[in-house]
């Protein structure tokens, strides 16, 4: 296959998550001119699942993709740019797509003596489709013995693959915060009940959960990246809301902050007089690489010379994905894409000769521990 132009074309039609209908009917038009003899293919949602039926198998591998794009006008100045306003393939999730039809093409024209299940996942950047996906009848019916995964990584040159024994990404959850007071004439404070005091005294205190509540060795962010409250400068505001994140190290860490942001919640009730909800989001389970499978991974990988391997730190980002190796054992590693944009940035340039890279590793892979 010509993955640069299966990515271009993908490029194309980002879709938001459990949007992605042409998406869905791209992936299943490349699939159905595959040689069918051993794939099955089933659809949940918007997203697709296709087994390789092995020669005599002993165990099912699975290998996960992440098929939805974000809601980011485009700036790359591509000439395959994004053809749905507003919308864009910022975080690489169309190589993501590319790399796993180049491996299914491959295994539904080799043999293989055990199961592969490719899953082709929607929403992973929200509302989350991998924790209803591996509810779904459909999934369970086929479920794997272990899952692998890749993500895009602009910082690394081409040719990287970075992963690690035990935690790669952290446990992360949105924050939403809605204040509600009583609103008036900016020269009457006493008849009001001011939430841009309230919404400003919450943001402090909750530089303390860090500092304070979190073990010093452990680690945790929590960011509050946007207040909105008030109508005009000489109106005192009945309402403010706060957005914002947290990251954590240890899922353990993550209860903890949460139960500090209830009680100076509560606390702001009391002592601004007014009304507060909490909305948490899309949360995310860290990512936790099992040590064994990562490691057949990453000797395989020091005996390809067109790989580089580095064993990297964990990141704060988050990753659905976390939710299958929650139930199933495997690990996830970053594909070096050299990009001076980051993900999530209307002008991200992965470099597409990073696909051949992930095709190299995950065949030279999946042939040692499928065969
Ligand atoms: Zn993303
Ligand atoms: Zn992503």
């Amino acid at each position: 296959m010509d993955m640069t132009s299966v990515r271009r074309d993908l490029h194309r039609i980002p879709e938001r998550g459990f949007q992605e209908f042409k998406t869905q009917q791209y992936l299943l038009h490349f699939i159905e001119n595959l040689p069918q003899d051993r794939l099955q293919v089933k659809t949940w949602r918007t997203g697709i699942l296709v087994l390789v039926q092995g020669e005599s198998p002993s165990k099912t591998i699975g290998y996960r993709t992440d098929i939805d794009g974000l809601p980011i006008k485009e700036e790359t100045g591509y000439e395959f740019q994004s053809e749905h306003d507003g919308y864009m393939h910022a975080c690489g999730h169309d190589l993501h797509m590319t790399i796993a039809l180049s491996i299914l093409e491959y295994y539904a024209t080799h043999r293989v003596k055990d199961n592969l299940l490719f899953v082709f996942q929607p929403a992973e950047e929200g509302p989350g489709g991998a924790l209803p996906m591996l509810d779904s009848e459909e999934f369970k019916a086929w479920k794997p013995d272990q899952m692998m995964a890749l993500h895009i990584a602009p910082e690394y040159p081409v040719g990287t693959i970075a992963t690690r024994p035990g935690l790669l990404f952290a446990n992360t959850s949105e924050l939403f915060i809605d204040l509600t007071g009583k609103g008036g004439h900016a020269a009457y404070p006493h008849h009001t009940r001011d939430m841009v005091v309230a919404a400003s005294h919450l943001v402090t205190q909750f530089q303390s959960i860090v500092a304070r509540n979190v073990d010093p060795l452990d680690s945790a962010v929590v960011t509050v990246g946007k207040i909105d409250g008030g109508t005009k400068q000489n109106i005192i505001a009945e309402k403010a809301r706060l957005e914002g994140t947290i990251r954590t190290l240890s899922a353990d860490s993550m209860s903890k902050v949460k139960t500090r942001i209830e009680a100076m919640v509560r606390g702001i009730e009391a002592s601004f007089e007014c009304e507060a909800s909490i909305d948490y989001g899309s949360n995310y389970y860290q990512v936790n690489n099992s040590p064994e499978h990562v490691q057949t991974f990453m000797d395989n990988m020091k005996r390809l010379s067109d790989v580089s391997l580095v064993e990297c730190r964990e990141a704060m980002t988050g990753e659905d994905f976390g939710y299958f190796l929650k139930e199933i054992p495997g690990f996830m590693f970053w594909l070096g894409v050299n990009s001076s944009s980051g993900l999530h940035t209307s002008t991200l340039k992965p470099d597409e000769s990073a696909m051949e890279t992930a095709y190299l590793a995950l065949t030279s892979y999946l042939n040692e521990i499928a065969n």
